[in-house]
């Protein structure tokens, strides 16, 4: 992409109304517009990541045998008269009528409608297990929207649903999950500490909530500082394998680790003090089991082997999609801008012309973005003639991982500058070196 030709209206100011650093730099990089409070549109920098992440979650899903697919956004009020939720949800719930009366409402979560399906058309147990996603967006009148995307209004989320003949198949489902969602948000950059949590409105016993360490996180968290040296990494776990999945589950949910609601004071003392820690942490997904509750409510029941009639076990899972940009941002950034992890970048790198408009300059700015274009690799390339500072800022800010500065000095001397906006780190290299480590870095990744 030639930034010439982009749509990315960079703000020179601060934004006022943003009181975290995550919701600041979404808005000075151009990446949303606040539409109303909670309520955003994703321009194309912003949405070129929200894409990203998306892309990341369903490809971890599909990895494990989750089927993607996807519900509206707008649901009948009598489905969810049916489980009881109409009430009880309360006035989080966006509730209108359409033209001819009848209760609508905008979804906030799809257990009602996924176990409606699944009530209409599983009848064996030959057809289990089942687990069922959809990325959809979802409506949440929240009392106090703030932090951008982070509490929205509307926000986009990735919610899973599995259905099986037992509990002992329904918690396999559970730890396969977390073995998924480890893998994801490593895959972001990020990492994400299951932690024991409260099952809130949708109930059941068992529940974990994914955190990510940051000053600015909702949640008060409380854990064994142990847990922080656990990663994921490439382990190869086989997902249709019970106690390989529930070893993972153990591994990484033996330590102590939880919210405020479920804290527990003595627990946590037997945890060596040199270890303990309390942090703040932001929500980026959660898994439930809750038993039969809503396919007894909502006719989700199949023939086992022996012919009797049993209600399925569900459970559900939620990943906050547009969250985790936020989330992300605030695990990675400077006083500068963003800073990527490689796998959610919305361009793999940047080219910036010191002097547009000096023929070496332009020629090799050409030759690289059509080289690295040519590997599969989406180069920003910044052609406006603007000033050398100006087009730093610009690319400091909406944090590409790495930069190649081509200037007519350098390239006198047969070489460009390749930058790492981590650490900062440059060095100096023949053009096509710079494509070769640029190439290198992503290898396999695209
Ligand atoms: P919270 O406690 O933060 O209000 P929740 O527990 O009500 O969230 P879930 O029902 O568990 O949310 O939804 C799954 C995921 O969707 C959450 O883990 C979170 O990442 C994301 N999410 C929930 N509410 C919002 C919101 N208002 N804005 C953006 N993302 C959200
Ligand atoms: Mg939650």
């Amino acid at each position: 992409m030639r930034l010439s030709r982009y749509f990315l209206p960079v703000l020179k100011e601060t934004p006022r109304e943003a009181q975290i650093v995550s919701h600041r730099y979404m808005l000075q990089a151009g990446m949303i517009k606040q539409a109303s409070a909670g309520i955003y549109s994703w321009l194309p920098l912003g949405f070129k990541v929200l894409r990203k992440i998306e892309n990341i979650v369903h490809e971890e899903q599909q990895r494990v045998g989750h089927l993607p697919m996807l519900m509206p956004t707008i649901q009948s009020g009598d489905l969810w008269k049916q489980s009881g939720r109409h009430n009880s949800y309360g006035p989080e719930m966006l509730r209108f009528q359409d033209r001819h009366g009848r209760e609508m409402l905008y979804g906030p979560t799809n257990e009602e409608m996924i176990t409606e399906i699944v009530a209409a058309y599983v009848n064996s147990y030959r057809e289990l297990p089942l687990t069922l996603y959809h990325i959809q967006w979802k409506f949440r009148d929240e009392v106090r929207p703030r932090f951008g995307v982070m509490r929205g209004r509307e926000f986009l989320m990735k919610d899973g649903y599995n259905f099986d003949l037992s509990k002992e198949a329904a918690l396999h489902a559970y730890n396969r999950h977390l073995v998924s969602y480890l893998r994801t948000y490593e895959r972001m950059g990020l990492q994400a500490i299951p932690m024991r949590a409260d099952s809130g409105p949708i109930g059941g016993d068992y529940t974990h909530e994914f955190l990510v360490l940051a000053e600015t996180g909702e949640s008060e968290v409380f854990y064994d500082s142990e847990i922080t040296d656990l990663t994921f990494g490439d382990r190869d776990v086989d997902v249709d394998d019970y106690s390989a999945c529930q070893a993972v589950m153990d591994e990484f949910t033996s330590r102590y680790a939880r919210t405020d609601e479920t804290h527990d004071e003595t627990l946590f003392n037997e945890v060596p003090e040199s270890r303990r820690r309390s942090a703040r942490g932001i929500e980026v997904g959660q898994i439930f089991y809750f038993g039969t509750e809503y396919s007894e409510k909502l006719g989700a029941v199949v023939q086992d082997e022996t012919g009797q009639k049993i209600p399925l076990h569900m459970g559900s899972h939620g990943i906050g999609v547009s969250r985790l940009l936020g989330a992300i941002i605030e695990a990675s950034h400077d006083d500068k801008g963003i800073i990527w992890p490689q796998g959610v970048t919305p361009f793999h790198c940047g080219i910036v012309n010191l002097k547009q408009g000096d023929e070496a300059a332009d020629g090799a700015c050409e030759s690289l973005y059509s080289a690295l274009t040519a590997l599969g690799l989406e180069p920003l390339y910044d052609d406006r003639d603007e000033r050398a500072g100006a087009k730093f800022g610009t690319m400091d800010m909406i944090g590409l991982p790495w930069r190649i500065t081509v200037g007519p000095r350098g390239l006198k001397n047969g070489v460009v500058e390749v930058t790492s906006r981590r650490t900062g780190e440059s060095e100096e290299l023949p053009p096509e070196e710079a494509v070769a480590k640029i190439a290198k870095i992503y290898e396999g990744k695209l």
